[in-house]
């Protein structure tokens, strides 16, 4: 479903990515997990089109994304959630939803809020509270709710579990594993190595804009090099 072929992305002159080669196949989960800086956000959104590659392809769906405007791969079937769920604050949470379906018809974002409240009941008691009122919990599941509200084929999750109680970290994957189950491609960027793993059902490791590993969600978890490295020994 995704395919990038060796990707170099670069910041200036700072080469970021240093020929990454990623597949994802239509219903997975796949993780990526990496230290701080190894360069999963530049990953991320290289396949959205910000920064674009300098060279390698990214390809969805068989068509050739790379150098698409990133307002045209959101519009393919790809919906991002960002680091740090920039949800509109001083929005309430019905005012947020729509603005992630701002490309749809109105009876359309009616049928997508519909299952964007089936999903989180929570969202729906609180349609009407200012987002910038809501715990961290719940301004990230609106973050989520407001990338499914395009319908995506794939969503791309970036920390989603940052910052957040472990309580509302198991509620978040559980979430995730429920979206796979709609029959959504995942691609989730994590530094809970351990949850991300579990959850995968293949993962890449990336150090320093290199792919050093790939491999099964289980697999990676049993790595005595991914233990060391990630999962506290
Ligand atoms: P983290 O988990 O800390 O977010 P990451 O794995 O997502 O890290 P990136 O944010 O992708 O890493 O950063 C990869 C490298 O690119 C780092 O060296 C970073 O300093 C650099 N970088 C990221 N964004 C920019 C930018 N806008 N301009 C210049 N350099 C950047």
């Amino acid at each position: 479903m995704l395919v990038l072929e060796n990707i170099h992305t670069h910041y200036g002159k700072i080469e970021a990515l240093h020929g990454v080669s990623v597949e994802i196949k239509k219903g997975e989960i796949v993780s990526l997990i990496g230290a701080n800086g190894a360069g999963k956000t530049t990953l991320l959104m290289t396949v959205c089109g910000d920064p674009q590659a300098s060279s390698g392809r990214v390809l969805f769906q068989g068509e050739d994304i790379t150098h698409k405007p990133t307002a045209q791969i959101m519009r393919s079937g790809i919906a991002i959630v960002p680091e740090g769920r920039r949800v509109f604050p001083g929005l309430t949470v019905e005012e947020n939803l729509h603005m992630g379906g701002f490309f749809t018809s109105k009876q359309e974002v009616r049928r997508s809020q519909d299952h964007v409240f089936e999903l989180f009941p929570r969202l729906k008691e609180r349609r009407n509270q200012r987002a910038g009122t809501m715990s961290g919990g719940e301004q990230q599941m609106l973050a989520i709710g407001r990338a499914l509200m395009t319908k995506p084929e794939m969503i791309i999750l970036d920390e989603p579990s940052l910052g957040l109680a472990p309580l509302i970290i198991k509620q978040i994957f559980e979430i995730i594993s429920s979206l796979r189950d709609e029959g959504i491609t995942v691609f989730l960027v994590e530094q809970n190595a351990k949850q991300a793993l579990k959850l995968a059902d293949r993962g890449y490791v990336l150090e320093t804009g290199r792919i050093r590993l790939e491999d099964s969600g289980a697999n990676l978890l049993a790595n005595e090099d991914v233990q060391k490295a990630y999962l506290g020994g």
